[in-house]
């Protein structure tokens, strides 16, 4: 979501004539977009307002903006660390970013970060900046902005606010218009893509119980004669999936408590939506859980992912799960390790908790788990998540999978594409450009990717790469 933001404010620099630079030491001005899902993005963020400190001082034109979720909770306090910034702008007020540059070349230093969505703009949220999206065959749609849940550890709704979903029809017109552009994989992207829409159903219910919007709720809502309040997730799955010429829909991310059987049905029964899920755990701990306050217990979330593997063949699954939750017992601990052995996930992203101002969970000071043991239970996780995946990997050797070319590994310059599952796949001594779809015979495997050789090609890209389009 973060690297989508991004390329939301490069799209609208760039509607102001600005054209895009790998290198920091020609660029007239920088923008740090900020995440603080953790705590050492403010490490970074002021280890790199160090560097441009000295880039500034030899060109002293150069305008540095501070943006994103870091901008939003620490706003003046940024130009107090860091007095070279010049702009500084929050997660509700993106859209001002040109403006607020061009104020400050003529005013000086502009801090300005609103607490909530503007009540004087057609566009709250920002739904309708058009993004500098890097690929011409992939592309993240924003269809959710907030979250509505209090997980204890999560600094994002305050950060971000309560959730607002994208209008239904907004985003099958966006995806449409994508697919046109040569687009054949979207990600839809929100904070709890499962209760997509319910915010929208339920101001329509208060304000008109008898509306038939098929703009905001989408038709099948529509025609459904209750017209009950609830989410659109699984309409939306259909109706993206059915847009022709995308070829892979995948979504993230989804919260357990909230993966509702209409969604896998929806999953199961639209062919454009890739076999993956991807299903943060957290914990396997129930009393953990419940401290996190996420709503559900670790054999509830065993029963959603079996009844997923289910109904979806070939189904991978991936998760987050943090380490060191304040009061984390060994026992607790234990719990975890069965639990993540039990669901044989294919990767995890495994985090070692790191308290976050403002969450509930900061405040547990005295029950923070000693770091070292923090860190030894994080490399036993480690090994247990591995230990499945490179078992689910191996098991793909000898098969056929369709891949989407990605483009060259910054790492060994192999050519690198991606499989239905989302599994990365260096494909050996292959030539074939970007956005390129084939079967690939997967040949070796690791715990973290696939080894393979491009059989046939399926298709090539429509179009290299996507225009900006002012406006
Ligand atoms: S669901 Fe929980 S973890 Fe996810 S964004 Fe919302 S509060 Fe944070």
């Amino acid at each position: 979501m973060n690297e989508h933001d991004s390329e939301r404010i490069s799209g609208l620099l760039m509607a102001e004539g600005m054209v895009p630079t790998e290198d920091v030491e020609s660029a007239d001005v920088v923008v740090l977009n900020t995440c603080c899902i953790r705590e050492n993005a403010d490490n970074r963020l002021y280890g790199n307002l160090g560097h441009l400190r000295t880039l500034k001082q030899r060109k002293p034109w150069l305008q540095i903006a501070v943006a994103g979720c870091l901008a939003q909770k620490d706003k003046e306090l940024i130009r107090e660390k860091a007095d070279h910034v010049d702009v500084v702008f929050g997660t509700f007020n993106v859209h001002r970013a040109p403006e607020l540059l061009r104020l400050a070349q003529s005013e000086g230093p502009q801090v300005e970060v609103w607490d909530g969505p503007g009540t004087d703009s057609d566009d709250p949220y920002g739904f309708e900046i058009r993004p500098a999206r890097e690929s011409g065959h992939q592309a993240w749609v924003t269809i959710q902005v907030g979250c509505n849940n209090s997980c204890s550890f999560c600094i994002v709704p305050s950060v971000r606010g309560p959730e607002a979903s994208k209008p239904f029809q907004r985003v099958v017109d966006e995806v449409s218009e994508l697919a046109r552009q040569g687009v054949i994989e979207v990600t839809l992207l929100g904070q709890n893509v499962n209760s997509y829409g319910r915010d929208i159903t339920l101001s329509l219910r208060t304000a008109n119980p008898d509306s038939f919007d098929v703009a905001l709720a989408g038709e099948r809502w529509a025609r459904d004669p209750a017209r009950r309040p609830r989410p659109l997730f699984a309409d939306l799955l259909r109706a993206v999936g059915s847009v022709e010429g995308i070829r892979r829909v995948r979504f993230t991310s989804p919260h357990p408590k909230d993966l509702l059987h209409e969604t896998i049905e929806a999953m199961a029964e639209t062919p454009a939506v890739c076999e993956q899920l991807h299903l943060p755990l957290q914990s396997g701990s129930d009393r953990v859980l419940a401290e996190m306050r996420r709503g559900y217990t670790a054999s509830r979330y065993l029963e959603r992912l079996a009844e997923a593997r289910r109904r979806i063949s070939d189904l991978a699954v991936t998760t987050d799960i943090i380490v060191g939750f304040p009061g984390e017992s060994d026992a607790d601990f234990e719990e975890t390790l069965e639990v993540v052995a039990e669901a044989e996930f294919d990767s995890a992203y495994t985090f070692e908790f790191s308290p976050r101002p403002n969450t509930r969970a900061a405040e547990m000071h005295d029950r923070f788990v000693d770091p070292a043991k923090v860190s030894e239970r994080f490399l036993r996780l480690k090994q247990v998540v591995d230990r499945s995946a490179l078992i689910k990997h191996r098991a793909r050797i000898g098969r056929l999978e369709e891949v989407l070319v990605e483009g060259r590994s910054r790492r060994d310059g192999s050519l690198v594409g991606r499989t239905r599952q989302g599994k990365l796949v260096h494909l050996r001594d292959a030539e074939l450009p970007a956005g390129s779809l084939a079967n690939v015979l997967v040949t070796d495997a690791g715990a973290h990717h696939l080894v393979g050789e491009i059989v046939e090609e399926i298709e090539r890209p429509r179009r290299a790469r996507l225009g900006v389009v002012a406006g």
